[in-house]
């Protein structure tokens, strides 16, 4: 029955994992996942994450228990990460016209989007998303999968290593009325490079003209500047706005909770009627996929953003992650400006987020692998999470001997 399977090739991202495991060299880096780790290398548990595991246990049987959650998951965590992403005050928010469903991470969030999507608004025909060239990898895949025609939008402008805003604003001008147009809320996936304000203001004025319906996806919130609200700018632009779209949000990168798959999928609906049709229809997506989401890390965030000190100190948390970042992109750049390889270093640290597009290339990427043993996307992004001062030195060296050679 098996036989005649092709083997999938692995995938690009887990795959620079696996081949990094196997390494022995003791000098090897990975820069490959995008995980955050400590100055000594090493995976961070967050305090707020500890203390609220604990709380968690002391809970177990009175305040929580191991029962079914509901298909859309806690109310309460709804009201908390609706607040997080939209602003707790808005109207948006307290009218209750967000329909709002707890997912398996950012991933399942999209996954829960495109299937309602593909169901409810392309009514089963064919419908168009735009996603950024490039993008996370993954993105392509999850849409093809709902069954969605997957088009992309110019992103990068490899010349500058800048944002190509004029070509991203004449593909969404040229895209058909009521295509899908996936953004990222900030610290881009793998360019580092967000939009400025008034780019974004360019963004929605084509966007609405074309009524194009924005799927945001917020992996980074607190990555980007360090601050939750700053980081939540475009979103709460596109409220501001009156559209109705689609928000995926993460908790794996910027809670540290990559393991236990906790996010959300926010439909954001012109009134709370709909939005309570709508969730009815987003549950019947769930159903006969998981059933029911894993209660562990709903839990978690619940306890954090619910007491105003634990959220207090997520956030000095995050900006010391955010902090460390910044240091190695300066560190980085600095290294190589001060050794003169050839070419310009800035766009280093005028990226942001948790992921550097080096500009080097597929040849360069493929020599710094194999010999050297750091580990990186093809495509020259690096996760800044895997450098420290203890590596960093090497790092340098070996990018300039890949980009002479
Ligand atoms: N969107 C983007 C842009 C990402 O970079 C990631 C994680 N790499 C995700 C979504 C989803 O991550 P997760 O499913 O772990 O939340």
């Amino acid at each position: 029955m098996f036989t005649g399977i092709p083997e999938a090739p692995q995938d690009p991202i887990l795959g620079t994992t696996t081949l990094f495991n196997a390494d022995t060299d003791p000098r090897k880096i990975n820069l490959g996942v995008g995980a955050y780790r400590t100055e000594d290398g090493k995976p961070f548990v967050l305090e707020v994450v500890r203390e609220a595991e604990a709380q968690m246990l002391k809970d177990l049987g009175t305040k929580c228990n191991k029962e079914y959650s509901t298909i859309d998951g806690p109310p309460e965590l709804k009201k908390q990460t609706q607040g997080l992403l939209f602003g707790k005050d808005n109207e948006a928010v307290t009218s209750g016209r967000i329909a709002s469903v707890q997912a398996l991470s950012g991933t399942g969030a999209l996954r829960v989007a495109t299937e309602f999507i593909k169901t409810h608004i392309a009514k089963g025909g064919d419908k168009d998303i735009y996603v950024s060239d490039p993008t996370w990898g993954n993105h392509n895949a999850i849409f093809a999968k709902a069954g969605l025609t997957v088009k992309s939008y110019p992103y990068w402008a490899p010349a500058t290593k800048s944002l190509n805003i004029d070509g991203m604003l004449a593909a969404l001008g040229a895209a058909a009325e009521g295509s899908i147009v996936l953004l990222h809320a900030c610290a881009h996936n793998p360019t580092g490079v967000d939009p400025t304000e008034a780019q974004w203001e360019s963004i929605v004025k084509v966007m609405q003209e074309k009524k194009l319906v924005p799927l945001m996806d917020s992996a980074y919130q607190g990555y980007a500047s360090g601050s939750l609200d700053k980081d939540a700018y475009a979103v709460r632009l596109f409220l501001s706005k009156g559209f109705e779209f689609f928000m995926c949000q993460s908790f794996a990168k910027n809670l540290g909770l990559y393991g236990e798959r906790i996010g959300m999928l926010h439909i954001i609906c012109q009134t709370p009627e709909l939005a309570k049709v709508v969730l009815s229809q987003v549950k019947l997506v769930i159903r006969p996929m998981y059933s029911s989401p894993p209660k562990h890390g709903a839990e978690l965030v619940m306890h954090i953003l619910g007491t105003e000190a634990q959220y207090a100190k997520w956030q000095q948390e995050l900006e010391g992650m955010a902090k460390r970042i910044l240091e190695v992109r300066d560190l980085l750049r600095k290294g190589l400006e001060a050794k003169g390889t050839p070419g310009t270093w800035n766009h280093i640290t005028d990226q942001i987020g948790m992921f550097s597009f080096t500009g080097l290339s597929q040849a360069q990427c493929e020599r710094l692998i194999s010999q050297h043993h750091i580990y990186l996307l093809k495509s020259g992004r690096i996760s800044l999470a895997g450098l420290n001062k203890g590596n960093i030195q090497y790092m340098v060296d070996c990018v300039d001997e890949v980009v002479r050679a």
